[in-house]
């Protein structure tokens, strides 16, 4: 699938950041994905080679910006997926729960479940909260 440059720009400029080949290759992969990335993949799926490290930095900065969110499932490596409109530079704004596919593998956002809210007994405060379910995706459960 192919994202329009006018399309990575304006995301980038709206957050804040400068273009650089590096980021709109990356922001490009995670356009075209509807599932959660790794490191590994996105090295796997950008057509031009960068270095690890330029690459941990662009995730880093994307991070920071409010462009991408971590995804926690199972398996230890962070996964990482688009945020939607209402993550800044200031906060992520994140109540949607994961779904991860026991067929496919694939973990994706489920932005219109929300995660129940949570009461916690008195003295601890909430910071963040994640929520993974674990099934068969509507594209590999028919
Ligand atoms: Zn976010
Ligand atoms: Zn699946
Ligand atoms: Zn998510």
């Amino acid at each position: 699938m192919h994202i329009p440059h006018e399309q990575i720009q304006y995301i980038l400029k709206s957050h804040q950041l400068r273009h650089t080949d590096c980021r709109e290759e990356v922001l490009g992969t995670f356009l075209s994905n509807s599932f959660a990335l790794t490191h590994a993949d996105i090295e796997k799926k950008i057509k031009e080679s960068f270095d690890r490290v330029t690459i941990y930095r662009t995730l880093k900065s994307f991070l920071d910006k409010g462009i991408i969110h971590k995804v926690l499932d199972d398996e230890g490596t962070p996964k990482y997926a688009l945020c939607s409109q209402k993550c800044n530079n200031q906060a992520h704004n994140h109540e949607h729960v994961h779904f991860k596919c026991l067929n496919c593998g694939q973990t994706q956002c489920i932005e219109e479940v929300n995660i129940p809210k949570i009461d916690l007994p008195k003295g601890f405060a909430i910071q963040e909260a994640n929520l993974l379910i674990q099934g068969f995706c509507n594209k590999c459960n028919k």
